[in-house]
């Protein structure tokens, strides 16, 4: 069986056509699941019953089911442990904004990418989700909250450019008008810096943000906490980037995770100054999550504020990020590892 939400309006307007179906059931029924969020054919009351039982045969509206839901009582974070129909889980997060609902969605399930920060990497990754399971995880979090989510971000567990064919599909699909048309500019995609990746995904022209988990000033530094650093120098990486920005006129996104000893000094912020130079750009400081099976511990408050204000006095635009949901375990994979220990 497909899962329906992996096609697109075009894909589902050919399945009629080769089914011997007038193609306007298609938006038909794209308006049932994602306008009307009816995620059952038999209740897609304007369809003839052959066709109800014809679709039913032929696909599976592949929604995760809830497994563990979580709200924050502090900011209102929702937290979702989603569970796939062959038992694989990933965890999704809600994040109330006054700009809007923002959903950072995982991308596969687990990541290989290794980063010795990240609960998320430490048991692999087993496979890819498809672009339906993505769209799949706003839909249900849509359902969940009785909230429009109007934002994306592509930075749950997972390595979103290295599961790229979906994710560009997700993208495509998720920002067209007859599924939930999810502006590009209010997607965002987070990645650890496949350079190749980013130069491909530079030429599809998108308007998306890319971010890029940076978390280093130099490649010694990243090489200690970032295995890809074996693999891209910090050079090439900044090169992909003013490729991207060339193309897209969209400035980058660089996500730095403090941690306390290792890439907080001073100098490391004067450092990333001149590894930032001449990029338009702007830079998230997030203050590491700790979590139990590394020693990374967070830096200091006053640290954190040194480093951005030594950004801030070389025009560099920086924020440090706001916890959300701390009360909830929301953090970087953390929920599907605790589920999964518990197991
Ligand atoms: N693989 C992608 C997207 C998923 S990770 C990427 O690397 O960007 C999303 C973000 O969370 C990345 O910036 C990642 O480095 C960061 N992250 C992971 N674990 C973290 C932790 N314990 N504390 C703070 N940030 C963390």
């Amino acid at each position: 069986m497909q899962n329906i939400l992996d096609f697109s309006l075009k894909d589902l307007i050919l399945w009629m056509e080769e089914n011997g179906q007038s193609k306007f059931r298609a938006k038909q029924v794209f308006d049932w699941i994602y306008k009307k969020q009816k995620l059952d054919f038999s209740l897609m009351s304007n369809l003839p019953s052959n066709m109800k039982q014809k679709l039913a045969e032929n696909f599976l509206i592949g929604i995760p089911k809830v497994l563990q839901e979580y709200k924050s009582n502090i900011d209102g974070t929702q937290k979702f442990l989603f569970q796939y129909r062959d038992g694989n889980i990933i965890e999704a997060v809600v994040m109330k904004y006054k700009h809007g609902n923002t959903i950072c969605i995982s991308t596969q399930v687990g990541c290989r990418m290794g980063c010795k920060f990240c609960a998320s990497t430490i048991g692999g990754v087993i496979r890819n989700l498809s672009p339906g399971e993505l769209i799949g995880q706003v839909i249900k979090a849509q359902e969940s909250i009785g909230e429009r989510i109007s934002n994306v971000v592509l930075m749950g567990s997972g390595e979103p450019l290295d599961n790229f064919d979906n994710v560009i599909k997700f993208i495509y699909l998720i920002n067209s008008e007859e599924t939930l048309n999810i502006g590009q500019r209010h997607i965002t995609l987070s990645t650890c810096g496949i350079v190749e990746k980013i130069m491909e995904l530079a030429d599809l022209n998108l308007q998306i943000t890319l971010a890029i988990s940076l978390h280093a000033s130099n490649d010694e530094m990243r090489k200690e906490i970032m295995p890809i650093a074996y693999k891209y120098t910090l050079k090439e990486l900044i090169e992909a980037c003013k490729y991207y920005y060339n193309k897209t006129n969209r400035r980058i996104t660089f996500e730095y995770a403090l941690v306390k000893g290792i890439n907080d000094k001073k100098e490391s912020a004067e450092e990333l100054c001149i590894v930032l130079r001449k990029l338009p750009c702007h830079v998230n400081l997030i203050p590491v999550n700790e979590i139990e099976e590394n020693s990374f511990i967070k830096s200091s408050v006053n640290d954190i504020n040194i480093f951005k204000n030594t950004l801030t006095s070389f025009g560099i635009e920086t924020t440090i990020r706001r916890e959300m949901g701390s009360d909830i375990n929301a953090a970087c994979g953390q929920l599907r590892r605790n589920y999964m220990k518990s197991e």
